[in-house]
């Protein structure tokens, strides 16, 4: 397929190196990063999607997002489809979608799980909102850059299955990581704690699979010192768009907003920017109660 990949950073680059291994012909553009191997780099956005069958996108928020989108939609091929893998805000995913239907373009957003790892893999999951005829037609490259997709339902559903599952694990995180603290100053052994809570009705992905506690559980960021992994102001990301979703529709998410309040002082206050999520377990262990 003819493909354009515009946003070639830390996750883009490889999805598209990625499309170009498996023989599609990819033209791509970014405003700063390079185009990885196999891309075509191109002078601009509206230049890259030209004659492109599906447009991808991967960038960092919802504004940037409208923006190309601006450019690119009246650029696109009769009958393409836009295939948007960012992480935005529901209201700009649904507002883009309007936008290319409206051209009789074909859209999907499709943020992923999986992170740097799974996109160098091509082990993404993505989780998929728009019509079933649009992602028919974006299908062939999902399956090279992803090993699961799951469609939710209607423009903007995507979105929203994963600020739900990322508010689920910001608030698992914190809560594993103050349990941790906790058990320390009561003199439990991190293994014991963990050996307990991983097979009892406290385990979650995040102490099961991504345990905060070095040394351990299986190999997380914790045991590299926490170097991300899942970077803690990429998480403040997500629970900052779960919030906003659930002031736009009057939903109560007591939890949310207290794991949203947590990263927000880790990452902008503190030392959190650029550590792993999981780094809040130093952070407690750090701090008395006051
Ligand atoms: P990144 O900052 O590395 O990449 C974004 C790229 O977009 C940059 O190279 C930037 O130069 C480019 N860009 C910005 N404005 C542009 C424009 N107007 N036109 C063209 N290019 C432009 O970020 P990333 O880690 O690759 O993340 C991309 C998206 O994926 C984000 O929405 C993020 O939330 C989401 N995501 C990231 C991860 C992760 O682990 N990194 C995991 C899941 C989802």
């Amino acid at each position: 397929m003819k493909v354009a990949f515009i946003g070639l950073g830390n996750m883009g680059a490889p999805m598209a190196r990625n499309l170009a291994r498996a023989g599609h012909a990819v033209t791509g553009y970014d405003t700063a990063a390079p185009a990885p191997e196999g891309v075509t780099p191109a002078d601009s956005a509206a230049a890259a999607v030209d004659g492109a069958e599906v447009v991808v996108t991967m960038l960092p928020n919802g504004e940037i997002l409208r923006a190309v989108a601006e450019e690119v939609i009246p650029a696109m091929a009769e009958g393409a489809t836009l295939l948007d893998c960012s992480t935005v805000d529901v209201a700009s995913a649904r507002a883009v979608a309007a936008m290319a239907e409206a051209r009789g373009l074909g859209a999907l957003d499709a943020p992923v799980s999986g992170g740097i790892g799974g996109a160098d893999a091509g082990t993404l999951t993505f989780m998929v909102g728009g019509t079933a005829a649009a992602l028919a037609a974006a299908a062939p490259l999902l399956d090279v850059m992803g090993g699961r997709t799951v469609h939710c339902g209607p423009a903007g559903n995507g979105q929203a299955a994963k600020i739900c599952n990322n508010m689920i694990l910001g608030a698992t995180m914190v809560a594993t990581c103050e349990a941790f603290a906790l058990a320390d100053k009561l003199g439990l052994d991190r293994q014991a704690m963990f050996d307990v809570v991983s097979t009892s009705s406290g385990s979650s992905w995040s102490m099961n699979t991504y345990c905060p506690a070095p040394g351990v559980g299986p190999k997380s960021p914790a045991d590299n010192d926490y170097t991300p992994g899942f970077a803690a102001d990429l998480m403040l990301k997500d629970l900052r768009l779960s919030q906003q979703a659930a002031e736009a529709v009057d939903c109560p998410t007591p939890m949310g907003a207290a794991a949203t309040r947590e990263y927000a002082a880790f990452v902008e206050h503190e030392d959190g920017r650029g550590r792993d999520f999981s780094a809040m377990l130093p952070r407690l262990n750090a701090r008395g109660r006051g």
